[in-house]
């Protein structure tokens, strides 16, 4: 053991003095496998290396935006074009339509889209949007899945939430989450009793169409489309979150992989390359209820940022070219099988999930995992000592069991075999 502290311990330290817990996002502080949260310096490619210049192989990504891997040179030469002509005006500019027309080309059925600044942004907007098209104010949402952080949908949360066990947060007024009605995620016949019974005063389902926040959990065939009568029969609108999914399952997201269509799409992460972007979207009959051609109020100083549009639009068209995705999730599954296969020789309990380039792993005795309550009873104990082990073997995961893990463009076969071979030798110890 080193018993002179690191350079992350120290800038710990320093943190905690004037940043509520050192971090300016909880699921950041390492709280679910303690220890120090690690403090990183420069990253390229598959890599991130952190303030005393370790180098890990990183499956976190920035929680989904980095899908090309760090400082893509296509990328950074586009950021670097727009930086020098200018960061920001507050006014329209070429590339915001560039970015809007680039998106709803890809996808079927959304027409316009209003640009953001985060993920949390894109689903309290389409939140309220919902709420203004139907003149309802109930929201069906499940348990596990994560929204952001605005007060309809902090209620059951998953992600950082569930991770410190305070998935409904204080500060939420009781008013507005009594609004917020949570259901069982992959449940059916639920969510079709449910709609039967309130369905007309229900604005939205909103829904992660495979859920990142509590590990990853895929839909049951028929839990979409049963969502998408449940409303149409009903007419609450149909939201899809897919501001994780978005990109990063399939080309063109869940729309794409399970062939449901939406009334309204949310958008993040990797829509911005790694820049601040959020985005949401559907028919231009919704759409145009937003400010100003309609009535429901959204707006942003910084929405979409010259700088943030130039790093999506760029990102965006590196990964739909034709055979961008297979090779990466080729890869997602070598990654993920490898592990479970590890994990058996060394009598481990685990099971894995994965979509496209998004996957999980489960230290459990399920055979497969579809819902909260199973994902709840996962060992997080044991994966406490996981994360650290592979940590100390220089591979960066996720620091929650609850979190999705990722795969880049970046990440070679030779950075897949490594992790496994450190896997092999952490899943050996526990
Ligand atoms: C990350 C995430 C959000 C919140 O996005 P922020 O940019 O962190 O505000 C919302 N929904 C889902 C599904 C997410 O994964």
């Amino acid at each position: 053991m080193i018993k002179k502290k690191n350079r992350s311990q120290k800038l710990f330290e320093d943190a905690k003095k004037h940043i509520p817990g050192g971090v300016n996002s909880p699921v950041r502080a390492f709280k679910a496998v303690g220890g120090t949260p690690v403090f990183f310096h420069s990253a390229k490619g598959a890599y991130i290396y952190d303030e005393d210049g370790r180098r890990f192989i990183d499956f976190v990504l920035s929680w989904g935006p980095m899908i090309l891997g760090h400082g893509n040179p296509i990328v950074l030469d586009a950021i670097r074009t727009q930086l020098e002509r200018a960061t920001t005006f507050g006014a329209p500019t070429a590339l915001e339509i560039n970015l809007a027309e680039y998106i709803c080309g890809l996808l079927p059925g959304i027409d316009m889209i209003r640009m953001v600044n985060s993920g949390t942004e894109a689903t309290m907007s389409a939140v309220r949007l919902a709420r203004g098209f139907t003149g309802r104010d109930k929201i069906i949402k499940f348990e596990g899945c994560y929204h952001g952080h605005s007060d309809s949908l902090l209620v059951k949360a998953g992600s950082g939430a569930l991770t410190l066990g305070i998935p409904s947060s204080p500060g939420v007024p009781k008013c507005i989450a009594n609004q917020t009605i949570t259901l069982t995620y992959n449940d059916i016949n639920q969510v079709q009793q449910v709609m039967e019974q309130i369905g007309s005063e229900v604005a939205a389902i909103i829904v992660e169409p495979v859920v990142g926040n509590m590990n990853c959990v895929p839909p049951i065939r028929g839990f979409l489309s049963a969502l998408r009568e449940c409303c149409s029969s009903t007419g609450a609108l149909l939201i899809f979150d897919e501001v994780m999914t978005g990109f990063r399952i399939n080309p063109i997201g869940a729309i794409g992989e399970y062939g449901i269509q939406p009334d309204i799409i949310c958008l993040g992460k990797v829509i911005g390359g790694g820049l601040p972007v959020g985005a949401f979207g559907g028919s231009r009959k919704i759409m145009e209820q937003i400010a100003p051609v309609g009535p429901i109020y959204q707006a942003g100083t910084l929405a979409g940022n010259p700088v943030a549009m130039a790093s999506g639009l760029a990102t965006l068209k590196l990964i739909s070219e034709p055979n961008f995705f297979k090779p990466v999730s080729t890869l997602t599954t070598r990654l993920v099988k490898g592990i479970v296969d590890r994990a058996r020789d060394a009598k481990v309990p685990m099971t894995s999930n994965h979509v496209g380039t998004m996957w999980g792993i489960f230290f459990s005795h399920e055979r497969e995992i579809t819902n909260y309550k199973q994902v709840m009873r996962c060992d997080t104990k044991r994966f406490a000592k996981f994360f650290h082990g592979m940590l100390a073997e220089g591979i960066y995961l996720a620091p929650a069991s609850f979190e999705a893990g990722f795969m880049s463009s970046a990440h070679s076969v030779q950075d897949i075999e490594f992790t496994l071979d450190a896997a092999e030798r952490v899943l050996n110890k526990l």
